[in-house]
């Protein structure tokens, strides 16, 4: 598998460092309200990313963060006159919501910031201990010049940033380019007792010190958005590599940005739609398939217009997979012909190009193309004349190729059936009110689809002929 890896700028082999497990981290949600539809970008390229790795058998140890203490939620809680803890409890729920509504895999597990506090505080000791980390005034800096590589990450050197940097210095750092790794604490904020008096930490150390406390010196991959590499990737990359003198990620994946005209969906541009918006007027598997119809290194642009097109997209997927339901229970013939037996093989050929797309740093936008192209090809080849076997055989291989997706995993005869049911209660009520004309178009209607109702003493049954 290659993994295009932005610490190098190019594809590599991805090697784990066990074999057949993946130690992940993804930087998440700070939870000081519901997250956008641009978040949802970035929770659901690395749901796919893991999705696939378990797909190829390895066993994903998928870390993702709440950050639950910083100036967004501290001023979030003020206004809302709550704690901060309490406006972090109530986001982490919604969190989950949107998430399971999109879903998402849960995480293996999601640490919060704030439970990190004392590991954070020693993560701190240990680089002033080891020269990297200077305290001013109950305030503890990092000194970029100190870490030799500082920069590496982004592709910056040291010198052009702090030539970029001298508007706006605080005097009291050594360096421009030195952050706070722990913040004295100031009126009306939350803070924990430290050797450099009641604080809290700085954003870029928790991911450092979690990462660390669950994954240990050196993870496999470490993940976020693209807004993330400069300066909070390079920030941990600095701190946890002084800190453990090992290489703190092999792979470092960052996924482009969702837009809208163009800019980066955020909510200080106020230019976003949260995910619960969305989620009330399209189907997960629409809104999925809409955000990996696009590599997730490319820019993709958020538009009704695209949000329509993926729905009809999946809607011509799911009549396949509603076609192969049907031929499931029509078909006379059992047993595979010799010519099936070899179209069989021909099907695999799709699931071989799905596989080296993806295997090629998740190219989701070529797969879901195979999975078209699959689907053209069975619903020509497959029908009432064919054999159980083989129409089992093309159901399970596209539901196969989606789920490391995470769509087309429903069943069309569920819906259906549903459907059906609430047809006939609409005709029984129909029927309450006289309103005969109503109660027989109805009945007239499901006749048509080939659905025949009869009434018994237990009350209306239906049955498909
Ligand atoms: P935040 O809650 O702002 O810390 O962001 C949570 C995650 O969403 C981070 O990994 C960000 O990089 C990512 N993110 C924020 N805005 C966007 C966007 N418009 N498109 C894609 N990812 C984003
Ligand atoms: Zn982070």
């Amino acid at each position: 598998m290659k993994v295009f890896n932005t610490m190098t700028r190019q594809k590599e082999e991805f090697k784990p460092i066990n074999p057949n497990k993946v130690n992940m981290y993804v930087c998440g949600p700070t939870v000081y309200d519901f997250f956008h539809i641009g978040n949802a970008r970035t929770f659901l390229v690395f749901d796919t990313v893991r999705r696939y790795f378990e797909y190829k058998g390895y066993e994903v140890n998928y870390i993702q963060n709440f950050t639950d203490i910083d100036d967004k939620m501290i001023n979030r809680a003020n206004k809302e006159g709550i704690t901060v803890k309490e406006l972090g409890d109530n986001f982490i729920k919604e969190y989950y919501q949107d998430a399971d509504g999109l879903n998402i895999k849960r995480a293996t597990n999601n640490p919060r910031a704030t439970e990190y506090i004392d590991e954070i505080i020693e993560f701190v000791e240990d680089l002033i201990n080891k020269g990297y980390a200077y305290e001013v005034d109950g305030d503890v800096y990092f000194s970029t010049k100190k870490f030799k590589e500082y920069g590496k990450l982004s592709g910056q050197n040291l010198e052009d940033l702090q030539a970029g940097a001298r508007i706006n210095v605080d005097e009291r750092k050594e360096d421009p380019m030195d952050f706070a790794v722990w913040k004295s604490e100031k009126p009306g904020e939350p803070s924990w007792k430290s050797p450099w008096g009641n604080g809290r930490p700085g954003w870029h150390i928790e991911c450092s010190c979690m990462a660390h406390n669950l994954l240990g010196d050196t993870i496999d991959i470490h993940a976020g958005g693209a807004d993330l590499v400069f300066p909070h990737h390079e920030n941990e990359v600095a701190q946890s590599e002084a800190r453990n003198g090992k290489t703190f990620a092999n792979y470092w994946m960052h996924s482009a940005y969702l837009n809208i005209d163009n800019k980066k969906m955020s909510k200080s541009l106020n230019n976003f739609f949260t995910a619960r918006e969305i989620l009330k007027q399209y189907d997960p598997e629409v809104i999925r398939l809409f955000m990996l119809s696009a590599h997730y290194r490319t820019p993709l642009n958020f538009s009704k217009d695209l949000l329509e097109s993926a729905k009809a997209s999946l809607e011509r997927l799911y009549n396949a997979i509603g076609n192969l339901e049907r031929l499931q229970n029509e078909v006379t013939k059992i047993e595979l012909t010799g010519q099936e037996d070899k179209y069989k093989k021909e099907l695999d050929l799709y699931k071989d190009k799905y596989i080296e797309k993806m295997d090629d740093d998740f190219n989701t936008a070529d797969a879901i193309a195979v999975m078209f192209d699959l689907v053209r090809d069975i619903n020509s080849n497959i029908n009432a004349d064919s054999s159980k076997k083989v129409v089992d055989y093309a159901l399970s291989l596209i539901r196969e190729l989606g789920s490391p997706l995470g769509v087309l995993q429903n069943s069309t005869i569920c819906d259906l059936d549903e459907e059906i049911e609430k047809l006939v209660e609409l005709r029984q009520q129909a029927r309450k009110e006289k309103n005969w004309s109503l109660a027989d178009k109805i009945r007239d209607d499901l006749k048509e689809k080939g659905i025949v109702l009869e009434d018994t003493p237990q009350g209306v049954r239906w049955k498909k002929i």
